[in-house]
């Protein structure tokens, strides 16, 4: 094994300039992968957690300069699913063998907490066993603590860069990553299995962001992390940036499950965007959950924060389908629950 890898592997971590190193060479990916994916196999083994996806508003009162659904694209058709809506995706998700259901949307204020609420205890006293993840972006810390006594267990908030700067080139300047970080603190103190991550490749990113985003996440320890991707899209001002590549992004992956061995780390839907295979090689490369779309097919193609996003007309059974098959293809296997993130005290108590 290579110097850097195996000192990544024994220790969890690199100097910078080792990650500098580390990330921008292909030289050492096979090696990365391997080495990543015996970290992920020596503490979830080959299962594969699952995530039924519900958007249930594509309204954002935000203009983060990267996004399809950002205020200013009045060519977005927005959706708004009711309660009921939502409860029926669950339902056809829990059939299915769903035990998560994440709820995602934008910033959109008009769904109060109180029926944010309302919506998280519902799914919790229709599917008890399931746990609820939201993810709808920044909310004050009185706000989280609600949601969590209706019954959510996690919240997902990228924070998207770690380096201000970066950040400002990003979001407009309604928005701070002060914030940001500050509802990332108050959703770990409230006691939710915390979310963060970041885009790969967004534009203006240089490697030493990256390392501060490796940083951040060392500093946050976060029970999942999700990377993707940055992809364009053609009704945002970035619309002439790049794509983010699926390499970059593999590396990535290996390099965080090598970190935080016990982190949930989705092969995410930006990735099976730009490579077909996207997903399945981001399970090799130490990923361990995904996230299909349970969202009415209606719907689906309204979400869109990139172009040419997968899945979009598909049924939801015809999505856990396939991602079986595709799971089962890449060696692993989708299991059936919560799928909560395990800990290092956890597993010395089982041993
Ligand atoms: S990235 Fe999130 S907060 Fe920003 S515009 Fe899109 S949905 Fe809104």
């Amino acid at each position: 094994m290579s110097g850097i890898i195996e000192k990544l592997a024994g220790t969890g971590d690199l100097t910078d300039g080792e990650l500098a190193s580390l990330i921008g060479t292909d030289e050492h990916d096979g090696e990365l992968y391997k080495t990543a994916d015996e970290a992920r196999r020596s503490v979830y083994g080959t299962d594969v957690y699952i995530r039924g996806l519900i958007e249930f508003t594509n309204y954002c009162k935000n203009n983060c300069y990267y996004c399809g659904i950002r205020r200013g694209n009045e060519k977005a058709s927005r959706y708004r699913l009711t309660a009921g809506q939502i409860f029926s995706c669950a339902d056809t998700g829990y059939e299915l063998g769903f035990r998560t259901f994440v709820l995602q949307g934008g910033e959109d204020p008009h769904y109060t907490d109180e029926m944010i609420c309302e919506i998280v205890s519902g799914i919790k006293r229709r599917h008890a066993d399931c746990a609820v993840t939201l993810s709808f972006g920044e909310k004050s810390e009185e706000s989280f603590r609600a949601y969590w006594s209706a019954g959510a267990d996690r919240y997902l908030l990228r924070h998207e860069t770690a380096d201000p700067a970066h950040y400002r080139m990003l979001h407009p300047a309604s928005m701070s990553l002060e914030d940001r970080k500050q509802c990332l603190w108050n959703l770990k103190k409230i006691g939710y299995q915390v979310g963060s991550g970041f885009m790969v490749g967004s534009p203006y990113q240089t490697v030493a962001n990256i390392i501060a985003d490796l940083r951040f996440l060392q500093e946050l320890r976060p029970a999942m992390i999700g990377i993707g991707p940055y992809i364009s899209h053609k009704d945002t001002p970035f619309r002439d940036f790049a794509s983010g590549t699926v390499e970059l992004t593999l590396r990535l992956v290996s390099v965080l499950r090598l970190m935080h061995p016990y982190a949930l780390i989705p092969a995410t839907t930006a990735l099976g965007t730009i490579a077909p295979d996207g997903r399945e090689r981001g399970l090799k490369a130490g990923a361990n959950v995904v996230m299909p779309n349970l969202s009415p097919t209606s719907v689906r193609k309204y979400y869109l924060l990139y172009d040419n996003k997968i899945c979009t007309g598909d049924e939801a059974a015809e999505c856990r389908h396939c991602l079986d098959a595709r799971v089962a293809l890449a060696g692993y296997g989708i299991v059936v629950a919560r799928g909560d993130v395990k800990t290092r005290e956890a597993k010395k108590v089982a041993v």
